[in-house]
């Protein structure tokens, strides 16, 4: 790759999560090859837990959360977390920027995420250029647009629902927080100030790529002027244009690549089932029995991620009885699973960053969405992309194992088998398009330069 000049100094600034860390970190790294210094901030209690190490591409600096000691882990509630990373993280971003002011690399630029809008306050204050980089699909970005500015009144009493650019959706397509009133409500009022601040950045910036939904960027963009840059995935797995970024980095669980990549490759091409459900969610005790059951009872391999917090929920002496059949890990590099030639499917939560890998490597997907913006991934990766299928929840709130094993077997080898491999296969094309020189998410980020380079 060619050697740009010095264009300036970029912060990011990511809601401290894994899922929103790894996309933000991953469009730092574009910007380093396009010329600029590039410094992630993680919250203290992430650094000093993972110890990230600064390299060319991209250097690490701190602000606090407010609970440095056990970060989210120890705070009271969801919302007194959030105001104490409110006020704490306020103070000590402009820390950060004073401490870099009088270097030979001040801060010029911030990219926030719009889950912390204070950020762009900060910003604002110091007169730097403030970027929101929504991690979300464009989609679900403008369902909470609507709900935000009035546009779509809850609590819902009449389906379907209609939003311009997006397909009809039902009530269980909504973000969680929408179908289920009253559940996390300061999550959902962290969703919804998304938009409190995002009118007065200077560019909003979306990890999707056009040609994924371009009805909804369309639709969006008469309101508001946005940049679809993604998929921000390393680009090994992409267009292979940046060096030696095979890896996102930054990783909040521990693995163990070799045991992964020795095992799956033992087994036959598209023969396992990939199972993770990301480094968030937390299933109750009935649900993993019924996945446990599930494919004791498939007669495919698996390779499934129980986080240690989850591993006290499996069926006792599952581990022992799977055998060979399948491997049990607490987190693995999911970018190498999924590229892996043994892998057919994968089970995901809906992550909007598990469903842009796995569109991005062209794998089919099972769904069993959780919550948040997960339930409208799984109606867009079966109704839209289609790409897999949605497994459907009983009454109860629960994936039964037969469902389970029929919607493995069916995006395995059943008769729209071929057709989603066929669909997953055009958008892995259409990603390394996107993201690939003269692509339309590298022209996007081509403009985001020159409007901050000419701000
Ligand atoms: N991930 C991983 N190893 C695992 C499980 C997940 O590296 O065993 C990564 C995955 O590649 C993705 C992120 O963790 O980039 C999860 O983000 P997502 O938005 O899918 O879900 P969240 O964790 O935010 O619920």
């Amino acid at each position: 790759m060619e050697n740009k000049a010095y264009r300036g100094h970029v912060l990011a600034v990511p809601y401290p999560s894994q899922g929103h860390i790894n996309p933000l970190l991953q469009f730092s790294k574009r910007l380093v090859s396009k010329g600029f210094k590039a410094t992630l901030a993680t919250t203290l209690f992430i650094h000093n837990t993972m110890q990230p190490q600064s390299s060319s591409s991209l250097q690490f600096d701190t602000i606090s959360d407010g609970y440095d000691e056990g970060g989210f882990a120890q705070a009271e509630s969801i919302h007194a977390y959030l105001n104490r990373m409110e006020t704490i993280g306020s103070k000590t971003l402009a820390d950060l920027i004073i401490k870099n002011k009088n270097t030979a690399n001040p801060i010029d630029c911030i990219i926030y995420d719009p889950f912390l809008p204070w950020a762009l306050e900060v910003s604002k204050k110091f007169g730097i250029y403030g970027a929101a980089f929504f991690t979300q699909t464009c989609a679900v970005n403008f369902i909470y647009y609507h709900v935000h500015h009035g546009l779509l009144k809850l609590p819902i009493t009449s389906t379907p629902i209609s939003i311009p650019g997006l397909p009809v959706l039902e009530l269980g397509d909504m973000p969680s927080y929408i179908s289920v009133p009253g559940s996390y409500p300061a999550y959902f009022e962290m969703v919804l100030n998304q938009f409190s601040s995002s009118d007065k950045a200077d560019a909003v910036l979306v990890n999707t790529f056009y040609e994924l939904e371009p009805e909804a960027v369309d639709s969006m963009s008469k309101v508001c002027q946005l940049l679809p840059i993604g998929p921000t995935i390393p680009s090994f797995y992409l267009d292979k244009c940046l060096e030696n970024d095979n890896d996102y980095g930054l990783n909040l669980f521990v693995s163990d690549s070799s045991v992964c990549n020795n095992w799956l490759n033992t087994k036959p091409e598209g023969s396992v089932v990939y199972l993770s459900f990301g480094s968030m969610a937390s299933l109750s005790n009935k649900q993993m029995e019924e996945l446990a059951f599930a494919l004791k009872g498939s007669k495919f391999h698996f390779l499934w991620v129980v986080k240690a917090s989850e591993e006290a929920k499996l069926p006792e002496k599952f581990v022992e009885e799977i055998g060979n059949k399948g491997l049990v890990v607490q987190w693995c590099s999911q970018l190498e699973v999924l590229s892996n030639k043994a892998i057919g499917c994968f089970l995901t939560h809906c992550g909007w960053n598990s469903t842009l890998e796995a569109l991005s490597l062209g794998v089919p997907m099972v769904g069993v969405p959780q919550w948040t913006d997960q339930t409208t991934n799984a109606k867009y990766f079966q109704d839209v992309w289609k790409v897999g299928v949605r497994a459907k929840v009983c009454e109860n709130g629960i994936v039964e194992r037969e469902e389970i094993e029929f919607c493995i077997k069916e995006v395995m080898e059943g008769e729209r088998a071929k057709d989603f491999q066929k669909n997953a296969k055009k958008w892995r094309d259409l990603a390394i398009k996107a993201i690939s020189e003269g692509g339309s998410s590298d022209k996007n980020i081509d403009e985001f330069v020159s409007k901050f380079i000419n701000s």
